[in-house]
């Protein structure tokens, strides 16, 4: 559907599509401001945008059929007019929730039943009576049950995301104590590796999101700099704020990435060795949470890396996410 509104939104010319996707009906509704016949709030909202958020097409039902999907797009047209393009995007949307549906379905049932193996194996393992020659071959099968329980925790971690169910902004998130944790954790991991991996934080620098979200989203950044970091090798991770908002820096001088393969690491299961990352561990969808979850912050993952030389991943927060929570002197923290 093809509708052309002049400045303050009122019907200047309409396809017959606009008449089966909008109900608008050329040329009886000629002159009538667009939004006082559809009276659909995210439609109002989207209207009155700003022309960068009008940049990103807006999904809603038709007015007229509640089971059509459209995709609604608006350009500027002429000096004064606007262009409101409507497409119906009904099967590409059922084909999609179809597979987000399929993929959350899939990973919830496979849950169990690895649940039971990995629990027999761990059982096999501990029972003195377990002849010798089956121990190596059970130590197999136990590191590969833990892969395909890693991946179907990231799996449904993503369909969750997906979804949208989760609230992202319940609770007032102290980052600082967040990353603390997270160090521990990341030191322990490192083990015999002696990486030397110190933070810095802002204690007073709390955001306003999920807090498990924001643990899975940080935890995954600081631990691949661990899994693709030679031994001894340095990391540093900063908690801080600027005029553009709050960020999170996760420096690290280990094995880098070339830049042909920079833009595509948030995609899922693209790994540049997988051989290596299947050996640590990794299940290819790491970085595709942490963008997602920044999505749903608002926010922004940077990544700059150089091959052999090291990598800086950056979550960059919004001002409207930060609060700020005194607590008495601002102290770097180096744990
Ligand atoms: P994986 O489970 O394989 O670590 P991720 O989505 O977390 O999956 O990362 C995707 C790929 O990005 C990794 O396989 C690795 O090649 C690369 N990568 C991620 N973090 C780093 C890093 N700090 N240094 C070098 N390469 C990295």
């Amino acid at each position: 559907a093809v509708i052309v509104l002049g400045r303050v939104g009122e019907i200047e010319w309409a396809n017959q599509k606009a008449a089966e996707y909008m109900g608008i009906n050329w040329p009886q509704d000629g002159g009538l401001r667009i939004l006082n016949l559809v009276r659909d709030p995210k439609l109002i909202k989207y209207l009155n945008a700003d022309k960068e958020t009008q940049k990103k097409a807006l999904q809603l039902n038709s007015p007229v059929s509640m089971e059509t999907r459209l995709e609604i797009r608006i350009t500027s047209y002429g000096k004064t007019q606007k262009l409101f393009v409507a497409r119906d995007v009904t099967s590409i949307s059922r084909i999609n929730q179809m597979r987000k549906d399929f993929i959350a379905n899939a990973s919830h049932e496979l849950k169990t039943p690895l649940t039971v193996i990995s629990g027999y194996l761990e059982g096999f393992a501990d029972d003195e009576d377990c002849p010798e020659k089956w121990l190596s071959y059970i130590r197999q099968m136990r590191l590969q049950a833990n892969r395909m329980q890693n991946l179907i925790e990231d799996l449904l971690e993503l369909s969750s995301l997906e979804a949208g169910t989760e609230n992202n902004a319940a609770d007032i998130v102290s980052v600082t104590d967040l990353l603390s944790s997270i160090v521990t954790e990341a030191r322990s991991l490192s083990g015999f590796l002696e990486h030397d991996i110190q933070l810095e934080a802002e204690p007073s620098l709390y955001i306003n999101g999920n807090q498990r979200q924001l643990y899975s989203a940080f935890s995954n950044l600081v631990f691949n700099a661990v899994q693709y970091t030679p031994e001894k090798g340095r990391i540093r991770i900063k908690w801080y704020e600027d005029k553009h908002g709050a960020h999170l820096s996760v420096i690290d001088n280990g094995l880098g990435v070339a830049p042909e393969h920079i833009h595509r690491l948030t995609e899922r299961f693209y790994r540049i060795d997988k051989g290596r990352s299947r050996e640590k561990g990794g299940t290819g969808l790491g970085l595709a949470i942490v963008k997602h979850i920044m999505v749903k912050h608002e926010g922004e993952l940077h990544i700059e890396s150089e091959l052999g030389k090291g990598s800086h991943f950056r979550c960059d927060l919004p001002k409207q996410r930060i609060v700020h929570i005194e607590t008495g002197l601002k102290k770097s923290l180096t744990a």
